[in-house]
């Protein structure tokens, strides 16, 4: 009895143990699944970085260490043009490069600060302590060279910019969901100046910001209810006086805002990604009205950067072309030098596809962008534009005269088409042609005008070459 006893209270006892170590082990167990869940809710898990919940978390503390006369910077970046290289190189490519992109913005930035992933190509820095603005710009400086070195993954070579905004803790604001507002704002202002580079907030850039926003939603719908228009401006062939083109210009008035230049609305389109519809529209337009003029007149057509990382772009204008019935060999198509350097591989593989449909290049603003001489050797280009800002100035800034010559005398030696762009007077009408230039636009011959005034201007140069009309006669 007293033996059954003992060993009833021995099993009690181990029991007791076993049951103690298992609800011991199970609390571990659910504690470091539950610091693994934490972990994953705080954590994104492409990058690895924290995401915004837990850079929300870690504000407080990190604002903390902030004394007076110190401050901590916000930053908010994104990739430039992420997207068509997502939707161009695939998913896993792009997921590489975010993850480069991610890790190189984690050592930069190091334990005195941190970087967090917000989503998509979105990331928030938050800097080190500083006591000086200088030394907030240094920082976004090293970050945006850090960023800007090649990206290389097997044989691919990238290189992507960044713009970065900033706004200052307690200078812009306490709340962090303020401070990324506002640097998202600067952000905005830091990417439209078109380069990489760091802007920080202004609390003017409030206001305009909701005008952007306003005028993107405007344009949206003036895109779908086909409100946006070409005109065309006339390039002259200098040797007989005729007009031996046109340049399609895209044009919008807009019933609150007026007329909004296309410097203006074109980068809306493109940011927002709605420059393709934009073309697909303007050029349909364009060579429905080019095939009405006389056949040895050219249709010149500009294409934004963007559209050059778009491998589908060749195939687009081609049925364009076929369904308009507008001949290839008529169409150039102008692009600029920035378009041709953030990646020339693929660029050249559109440009060559459209040569072969039998449509020319034009390099447009010659001169004005990173102007390298290699480019017209490698690239397929029939025509230089030398950049408005040259010929207006080529008479009274011995500088602005010399390249407008050293253009004229490569794009001769090289055997491509000059257009000087800008001309505004006669004098620099008669200097550009002495110095064998063969084809001049600008208001001194037209400005753009619509399909119907194009079509009168074709009329009147039937009875000898276009009026002048020389600025400077009217001043
Ligand atoms: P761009 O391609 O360099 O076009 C020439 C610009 O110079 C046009 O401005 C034209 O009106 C202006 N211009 C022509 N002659 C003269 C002159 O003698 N003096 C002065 N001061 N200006 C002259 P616009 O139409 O405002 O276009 C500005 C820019 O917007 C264009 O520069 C081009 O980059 C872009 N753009 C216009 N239409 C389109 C389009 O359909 N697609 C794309 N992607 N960009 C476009
Ligand atoms: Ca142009
Ligand atoms: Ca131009």
């Amino acid at each position: 009895m007293t033996s059954s006893l003992l060993t009833i209270a021995a099993l009690c006892l181990l029991y007791g143990i076993w049951t103690t170590r298992r609800l011991r082990k199970e609390l571990t167990a659910r504690s470091s699944a539950h610091s693994e869940a934490l972990a994953l809710a705080q954590h994104d898990p492409l990058t690895g970085l924290p995401n915004r919940r837990r850079l929300l978390d870690a504000f407080p503390d990190l604002t903390r260490e902030v004394k007076s006369d110190s401050f901590r910077a916000v930053m908010m970046l994104d990739l430039d043009g992420f997207k068509p290289i997502n939707d161009v190189y695939g998913h896993d490519f792009g997921d590489n490069l975010l993850r480069s992109f991610a890790n190189r913005l984690a050592e930069t930035v190091g334990n005195e600060g941190l970087v967090a992933r917000l989503g998509g190509d979105e990331f928030a820095v938050i800097s080190p302590i500083f006591e000086d603005k200088s030394e907030a710009a240094g920082f976004a400086r090293r970050l945006l060279t850090r960023i800007s070195d090649r990206f290389e993954f097997g044989e691919r070579q990238i290189s992507i910019g960044s713009g970065i905004g900033i706004a200052l803790y307690p200078h812009d604001g306490y709340a962090i969901t303020e401070l990324l507002r506002r640097a998202d704002i600067a952000l905005y202002r830091a990417k439209s100046s078109g380069r990489s580079t760091y802007r920080f907030f202004e609390v003017d850039m409030d206001a305009s910001i909701l005008h952007r926003t306003l005028l993107e939603q405007r344009l949206r719908r003036a895109i779908e209810d086909r409100l946006v228009n070409a005109y065309y401006q006339p390039i002259l062939d200098m040797d007989s006086g005729k007009i031996a083109g046109f340049e399609a210009l895209a044009r919008w008035t807009d019933t609150d805002f007026g007329m909004v230049s296309p410097t203006q609305f074109i980068p809306i389109a493109e940011d927002c990604g709605i420059i393709s519809e934009l073309t697909r529209h303007l050029l349909n337009d364009a060579c429905r009205v080019a095939k009405d003029w006389p056949d040895e007149l050219y249709l010149s057509f500009n294409l934004s950067p963007v559209q050059l990382q778009d491998p589908a772009l060749p195939h687009q204008i081609s049925s364009i072309l076929a369904q308009s019935g507008f001949e290839p060999k008529r169409l150039v198509l102008e692009i600029t030098e920035t378009s041709l350097v953030k990646n020339p591989e693929s660029a050249k593989r559109i440009l060559t596809e459209l040569t072969e449909l039998g449509i020319s290049i034009a390099l447009d603003d010659f001169g004005a962008g990173h102007s390298s001489m290699s480019y017209l050797r490698d690239f397929p280009i029939k025509k230089v534009k030398i950049d408005r800002s040259f010929t207006e100035r080529m008479l009274v800034d011995k500088q602005c005269g010399a390249i407008v010559e050293a253009i004229l005398v490569l794009s001769k030696g090289l055997d491509i088409d000059a257009v000087a762009e800008g001309v505004e007077e006669s004098e620099i009408h008669e200097a550009l042609s002495s110095n064998g230039c063969h084809y001049g636009q600008g208001f001194l011959y037209a400005e753009a005008v619509d399909a119907a005034d194009a079509a009168d201007l074709l009329k009147l140069q039937g009875n000898g070459p276009l009026p002048f009309t020389d600025k400077t006669d009217a001043a």
